[in-house]
């Protein structure tokens, strides 16, 4: 499966094993980290991912990160570089966020060009504590990393669970 010049792929698995350049994290708006795959992410990575999101927050974020957008860090002691921090919309019945959620995989990927990351691995962003339905949470993350035109190597999903494993790989087709 290709994009612009690298490849998609999924795979079950932790995304703070990921020997990758840059994981991103389905952080919220504060950036002082929170449950799910921000809190494994903080667990992992160690106190330095920690401090810069908290200079984040006294310099250009004193609201917060907004919703869509992305911003990097250190890994701290992950095996990645960087970690690519986006908040996710919470899923509503109401309204549709959908565009948020590409958002956050496009800025992302925005991010990740710009510091060179070669190589990005992504979480289900959304698809836990927001609520976002996980077939849809999959195929909105997979249109959108397919449109966005990038210079990685690879693009890797990658899911924590068999059920979220097999509505990615669903949409990979
Ligand atoms: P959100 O608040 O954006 O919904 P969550 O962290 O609650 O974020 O969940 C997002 C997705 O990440 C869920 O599908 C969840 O199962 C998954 N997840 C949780 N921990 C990990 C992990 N260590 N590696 C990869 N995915 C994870």
């Amino acid at each position: 499966m290709s994009t612009a010049k690298g490849k998609l792929t999924v795979i079950k698995g932790d995304i703070t094993d990921q020997d990758v350049d840059a994981i991103v994290n389905a952080a919220n708006s504060s950036l002082l980290g929170g449950g799910g795959v921000d809190g494994a992410i903080h667990r992992r990575g160690g106190p330095r991912i920690l401090e810069e999101c908290r200079a984040l927050r006294a310099s250009r974020y004193g609201r917060g990160l907004p919703t869509g957008q992305a911003v990097a860090t250190t890994a701290g002691d992950l095996p990645a570089r960087w970690v690519i921090h986006t908040v996710g919309p919470v899923y509503s019945r109401e309204e549709d966020r959908s565009a948020l959620l590409a958002s956050c995989y496009r800025e992302s990927l925005g991010v990740a060009e710009g510091l060179g990351a070669r190589t990005v691995a992504f979480p289900a962003i959304s698809t836990g504590v927001y609520g976002w339905p996980l077939e849809d949470g999959a195929r909105i993350a997979v249109e959108t990393v397919r449109s966005v035109a990038t210079s990685a190597e690879e693009v890797r999903f990658v899911l924590f669970d068999e059920r979220a494993y097999a509505a990615f790989a669903a949409q990979l087709g």
